[in-house]
């Protein structure tokens, strides 16, 4: 009498990161292991998206996250810590991050993947020929879209598209989209950050990911795309892909359809776990990178001696130059008007060199509601002292809108 085979969980993946041809450096982090994978997009003048990003991606690998609760743990753990290391250092003040993850949970009797997302990286499933993404932006043109205000021609060149809705470290609390998933054999994931997803659509991205590549090969390949299109920002791709072995059998193919099924367990020491899993960052080039078995992926810039003292003094003196304009670009908030809504907005008016204002709360207050004097009055926008302050302007005229509305 034969015993049935054990159906077991298999993953391969690998990664790419590169700076692009514009940006002076890598806000991107990724981190790949056995049932954990994630990528993140710094963001922060000076070196804080930098700092932000690798701060959570660390905080995340080093947290128990065998189950959706542990990982949603872990992603508020290193919101707290971002947020915190923001509030402490204010050369880093005003940092945060996206991060988008993908983990097995064994919570179950069978492995679920769950998602867990924060900002605008995403990540895709590539399924018999069709991709489709599986997250959703917490950018403020998303929200527009969804909302059937613009459409994806609209959000491409939209003034405000780089502007998150949600983002790890900016606030002491965070919320987290969710999604559980089943295991498919075939089924190959994406994550990538949205230097990526700026200069190549779907259909690009399909076409690579259909090729069948090996993930490492695949994932340089988009990367190496991102940067022939441009390459206007960081770009970073991981790819995971799912297979499902038979154990005890020499055939590794997932079982046919109406073929009897045993549940799929993790393997205890999942075969392509990295050689080393501690956690010493990987020490990469500047450019494309293309990295397999290993845990920690990021860019570092090496620099000489002779280099590095020069530009050390040119550093101090640009820090201090920077801190000082991005603090008063970045000092207090002002009411104004985006895409026809009435939002607040923290910096200067206008913004100031390359300090642009972040949306720091949008409202439902139509333009179409606004009286001739309060629209023209916060088309100009209108600047405050405080956050407090820009609220209780709001809260007053939303009170006028309704007391007009009823009359009273
Ligand atoms: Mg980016």
């Amino acid at each position: 009498m034969s015993v049935p085979p054990t159906r077991r969980l298999r993953l391969a993946w690998g990664g790419a990161t590169d700076q692009g041809r514009i940006r002076a450096n890598n806000q991107d982090a990724m981190y790949a292991d056995s049932g954990l994978f994630v990528v993140a997009d710094g963001m922060g003048g000076h070196q804080g998206g930098e700092v932000a990003a690798n701060l959570a991606v660390r905080t995340v690998a080093k947290a128990d996250r065998e189950s959706l609760a542990q990982l949603r743990d872990a992603i508020i753990e290193a919101n707290q810590v971002v947020h915190e290391t923001a509030i402490k250092q204010p050369e880093l003040h005003g940092m945060g991050t996206t991060l988008t993850a993908l983990a097995v949970s064994k919570e179950a009797e069978n492995p679920k993947f769950v998602i867990l997302n924060v900002g605008d990286s995403r990540i895709y499933r590539h399924r018999d020929g069709q991709l489709e993404q599986l997250t959703e932006d917490h950018s403020y043109v998303a929200e527009l879209m969804r909302r059937g205000e613009i459409d994806e021609q609209a959000a491409a060149v939209h003034p405000y598209r780089n502007m998150l809705t949600r983002a790890i470290g900016v606030h002491a609390d965070v919320e987290t989209d969710e999604w559980v998933l089943d295991p498919v054999a075939g089924d190959r994931f994406m994550l990538c950050s949205d230097g990526l997803t700026n200069e190549l659509d779907d259909s690009e991205i399909a076409e690579q990911l259909a090729l069948e590549q090996d993930p490492s090969a695949t994932a340089k390949a988009l990367v190496g795309l991102a940067n022939d299109h441009g390459g206007r920002d960081n770009s970073t791709v991981l790819i995971v892909d799912v297979h499902i072995e038979l154990v005890g059998s020499t055939d590794a193919d997932p079982p046919e359809d109406g073929e009897p099924q045993s549940p799929i367990v993790v393997p205890p020491d999942a075969p392509n776990l990295p050689d080393d899993a501690a956690e010493e960052p990987s020490v990469e080039q500047g450019h494309s990178s293309a990295v397999k078995h290993r845990s920690w992926l990021y860019d570092r810039v090496r620099i000489t001696l002779g280099t590095a003292i020069i530009s050390l003094v040119l550093l101090v003196t640009s820090i201090a130059m920077v801190t000082t304009i991005g603090w008063y670009a970045r000092s207090g908030y002002h009411v104004s008007v985006v895409a026809n809504h009435v939002v607040i907005q923290k910096g200067r008016i206008g913004g100031l060199l390359w300090f642009e204002p972040t949306l720091q709360q949008w409202t439902e207050i139509q333009t179409v509601q606004l009286t001739g004097q309060d629209l023209r009055r916060l088309s100009d926008g209108e600047q405050m002292s405080d956050l407090a302050e820009a609220q209780a302007f709001v809260a007053n005229l939303r009170t006028r809108l309704v007391e007009a509305e009823t009359g009273n």
